[in-house]
């Protein structure tokens, strides 16, 4: 007996003298990228409390911490989890119940898989998205004729893929009240023998748009899950959801709350009077994972349907600069706002005389303060006589890599080629500011992080397009692109204190690739082994 109590003592002492402090998580064995700083590396990570308590090397941790939960990570390739600093998921989730137009080769295509989407749904209003002619082996936009014959009694609005314009049927023009005659302000109405053909750019939508009906809210709510989904796979843990409107904050709300919406969500609020007064009352809006404190604006259209706003003709249609969507009145009376109540005003700027009008008018909070970190999305087209604007006014530019090489095929014919010095110029952004915010604009271009790094390191699409890559000397780095995915994208949204990088004391919020991360001269997508958020898995591949 004597004997049984020594040694059940002696195992109590070595045991918490081996042990070491309990945490929930250890994950060792794993080349870990804490991008810090000085862009150290660790072999190991103790986690409590959703939290970082420590890294180090692989002795250090399994030594000093005892956990219930340890993984081996077989020696593979764990990042911060990333960031999309510039995605809808919201339009995403519309998209997914809406006809899916995207890679239709033809019209007829186009009116086929609309078809085939009505005979299941029996939707009273068909709504698609994603079409582009610019696959059609066509430069002329298309008119509505077929899909008026198809149908004659049901309104119909597809949306182009760059969400700029859309073709409305006979049926939908006459219910919003559009015909030869209307005349919108920052929008462009398409005739044809003077009748309309049905092809509506930029504001000429909204009389359109209006009429759309929401989705019932439970078909949202398992598309937005869906897409949760998938973008765990790819290890992005957060989203920069560039606008969005008072009632969608509490269908955020409640998908956190009931439908264990974990991802960080950084939400941007249209300028509408609802969501000014929104931010009035709030002020920074933290809800959870949710984080509301930027306004986002639209500038201009899209270069691809020539609605972005052009300092000279565009290059394919002479007499034609594109328009300002908002009017400079009304985004001075916005930053104003944005100033006042400490929120970010992230501006949607194509062409280059929108983005020069936004860097002028950023000036303003720039000499309030300096560390403003007022975002211009998109900085598509640049004038190169006013790069020197975003470093001289703090200006962050939020970019989306794969527009480059998605938008080669006609670029150049829009804009000619001495413009295209200052377009799609990612390396040039990144000297001037310092830092970029990385994303996709999905559901416009690819979710898949490893497609934007393909796009940004070798200027090539998914069928590695063009040989040698477009506007090469615009490249940037593996490790920029990386940066521009975490630690840049928490700056972008001021969450560096919590996000963006693997050091104690933050979100223990990181992706463990299945595939190492080197510099490759053909990135192909690389899924998450696993995810996590705030300590706890999300996601796993077994
Ligand atoms: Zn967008």
């Amino acid at each position: 007996m004597k004997k049984a109590l020594f040694i059940l003592i002696s195992i109590l002492i070595l045991s918490s003298c081996y042990k070491g402090k309990s945490v929930d998580l250890i994950i060792h064995n794993a080349n870990i990228h804490t991008m810090n700083e000085t862009n150290d590396l660790a072999q190991a990570i103790a986690i409590k409390d959703g939290k970082i308590v420590e890294l180090g090397p692989e002795r250090q941790i399994l030594n000093k911490y005892s956990s219930d939960e340890i993984i081996d990570a077989q020696g593979k390739d764990l990042y911060p989890g990333l960031t999309d600093c510039h995605g809808h998921i919201l339009s995403y989730a519309d998209q997914k119940l809406s006809v899916d137009l995207v890679g239709a080769k033809s019209m007829d295509e186009v009116l086929f898989r609309t078809e085939k989407y009505q005979s299941k749904h029996h939707r009273k209003f068909i709504l698609g998205r994603g079409w582009d002619q610019s696959l059609w082996g066509t430069t002329e936009f298309p008119t509505n004729e077929s899909l008026n014959k198809l149908f004659p009694h049901i309104p119909v609005c597809l949306i182009r893929i760059d969400g700029h314009a859309l073709l409305a049927n006979d049926k939908l023009l006459e219910m919003a009240g559009i015909n030869s005659e209307s005349n919108i302000e920052g929008g462009i109405i398409h005739l044809k023998n003077g009748k309309c053909t049905g092809f509506l750019v930029d504001n000429a939508m909204l009389p359109v748009q209006n009429l759309v009906p929401e989705y019932p809210v439970k078909e949202k709510i398992s598309a937005i899950l869906e897409i949760q989904e998938e973008l765990l796979q790819y290890g992005i843990t957060g989203v920069h959801e560039a606008g969005i409107d008072f009632e969608d904050i509490e269908l955020f709300k409640n998908l956190i709350d009931q439908h264990g919406l974990s991802i960080n969500v950084y939400a941007m609020l249209m300028p509408s009077e609802k969501n000014i007064s929104f931010a009035e009352k709030h002020g920074i809006y933290t809800y959870k994972n949710l984080l509301i404190r930027s306004f986002k604006v639209m500038g201009d259209g899209a270069l691809g349907s020539r609605g972005a706003f052009l300092k000279h003709d565009y290059e394919d249609a002479p007499g034609h600069r594109g328009v300002l969507t908002t009017s400079v009145e009304f985004m001075n009376r916005v930053a104003s706002i944005a100033m006042k109540f400490g929120y970010q005003m992230n501006t949607h700027a194509i062409g280059d005389s929108t983005n020069k009008i936004m860097l002028k008018m950023y000036k303003r909070i720039f000499t309030e303060n300096p560390d403003h970190r007022w975002r211009i999305e998109h900085a598509q087209v640049v004038d190169p006589s006013d790069f020197s604007l975003f470093s001289m006014y703090g200006v962050f530019p939020s970019v989306q890599p794969s527009h480059a090489v998605s938008d080669q095929r006609w670029a150049e014919a829009r804009i000619g080629v001495n413009r295209m010095k200052g377009a799609y110029a990612y390396r040039t952004l990144l000297d001037q500011y310092g830092m970029l915010a990385i994303g996709t604009d999905f559901p416009i271009e690819y979710i898949d992080p490893f497609n934007t790094i393909h796009a940004a390191v070798r200027r090539q699409n998914q069928e590695n397009y063009p040989t040698g890559g477009f506007y090469v000397n615009q490249s940037i780095t593996l490790e920029e692109c990386l940066k521009g995915m975490t630690i840049w994208a928490a700056f972008a949204s001021f969450q560096e204190n919590e996000l963006g990088s693997l050091e104690k004391g933050k979100n223990a919020t990181f992706v463990i690739f299945d595939e190492p991360i080197v510099d490759r001269s053909e990135y192909k997508a690389n899924f998450a082994w696993k995810t996590f958020i705030k300590g706890k898995q999300k996601y796993s591949v077994n």
